[in-house]
């Protein structure tokens, strides 16, 4: 008797516990990451992706595994699926992409967000928004609390991913207003991590990648710009808390207050991988943030959470990434 009851609490834990979660965006640098965070927890993951900026590079080592499924889908059009859980990362997040068709920009973070709405009011899941640190702008604030409504310009040519974001955060809003929607916003700060794509555009893989090459490294203005650096694992953990708790919708701001100059970060990247590559200088782009840094005092609060993993250290891990990937090209 005691051990039939034991087999059945087991099973009602692990009905409780095992999820069917769609990753949007998860062959993407951090969706493959956060798929595979989620498949070692016992969860089935559902990976949907148009490749836009992603590759299934990032997700093959998953691809044999029994709880993990691959879509391509453009989140732009509807869906449907039967899930518990909804992490919406599905959007290309380098400046260089992001301009790169800019309307479809604004209707992933527009058209693709109210279907991936659509889909979570259908099925009740929970949904998490992958919104951004952009939504502050260049920040006249400093550092950056959620309660600082941002300084953007609605008509530059960041205005796509920036404006879009905000959006998209709205609708988050407003779903859960409307609709009772229950769900979860999360402010990503710069990340960094292996599985960033060679052709990124984002400054810590460019600056290694050419650090390890040889040539130069281009630093866009002065250098005098900063920005707040988090490894990946970190924002990882800090996504899964946010998504698991039962009290707190955000938005909540998940990054790594350690706030360095862009110069500053080159001259670390030469150190660390030993590098002759000279560094040259280039017009700051425009609209181009000034200083970042986040104000993480509420994701302790509410969270328990803040980063672990050092500037240096999480470095070490990238560098060793690129320095095999750029070895296999040979
Ligand atoms: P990424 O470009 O590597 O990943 C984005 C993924 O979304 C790619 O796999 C891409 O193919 C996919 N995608 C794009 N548009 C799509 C569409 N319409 N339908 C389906 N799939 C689509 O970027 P990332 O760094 O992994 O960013 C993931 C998410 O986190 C993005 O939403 C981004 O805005 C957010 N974010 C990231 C950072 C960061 O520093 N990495 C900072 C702030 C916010
Ligand atoms: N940047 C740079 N050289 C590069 C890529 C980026 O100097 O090769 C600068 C860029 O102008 C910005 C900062 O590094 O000031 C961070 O750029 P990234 O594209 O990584 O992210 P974001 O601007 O969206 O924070």
């Amino acid at each position: 008797m005691l051990r039939i009851l034991r087999v059945d609490m087991i099973i009602i834990y692990m009905t409780n516990t095992k999820k069917t979660i769609l990753v949007t965006g998860g062959a993407g640098f951090v969706g493959s990451h956060l798929c595979e965070r989620l498949l070692s927890c016992g969860n089935e993951v559902i990976c949907l992706d148009n490749f836009y900026t992603g590759s299934k590079e990032n997700i093959k080592h998953l691809l044999e595994n029994k709880n993990f499924e691959l879509i391509r889908h453009n989140i732009n059009f509807p869906i449907s699926l039967e899930v518990d859980q909804i992490y919406n990362l599905a959007c290309p997040a380098a400046p260089p992409h992001y301009q790169n068709d800019p309307i479809e920009t604004t209707k992933t973070c527009v058209t693709g967000v109210i279907n991936m709405l659509g889909l979570a009011k259908r099925t009740g899941a929970r949904i998490l928004q992958a919104s951004t640190s952009e939504i502050y702008g260049d920040p006249k604030e400093h550092p950056q609390k959620e309660n600082y409504f941002g300084n953007v310009n609605s008509l530059g040519p960041r205005a796509c991913y920036d404006e879009g974001k905000r959006c998209a955060e709205t609708l988050f809003m407003d779903y859960s207003r409307q609709h009772d929607l229950d769900i979860r916003i999360v402010r990503i700060f710069n990340t960094f991590g292996p599985r960033m794509a060679l052709n990124d555009g984002r400054v810590v893989s460019n600056f290694i990648i050419a650090a390890l090459k040889g040539e130069p490294i281009t630093i866009y203005g002065e250098g005098n710009q900063t920005r707040s650096f988090q490894y990946v694992d970190d924002l990882i953990e800090g996504m899964i808390k946010m998504m698991e708790q039962d009290d707190f919708i955000g938005p909540v701001n998940l990054g790594n207050p350690n706030e360095k100059s862009i110069r500053e970060l080159a001259g670390k990247i030469i150190g660390l991988t030993d590098s002759h590559s000279k560094v040259v200088f280039k017009e700051l782009p425009k609209d181009d943030p000034i200083r970042r840094k986040p104000d993480i005092s509420l994701a302790w609060e509410k969270l328990a959470w803040e980063p672990k993993i050092g500037l240096e250290q999480g470095l070490g891990r990238t560098i060793e990434y690129f320095r095999n990937k750029i070895t296999n090209l040979h």
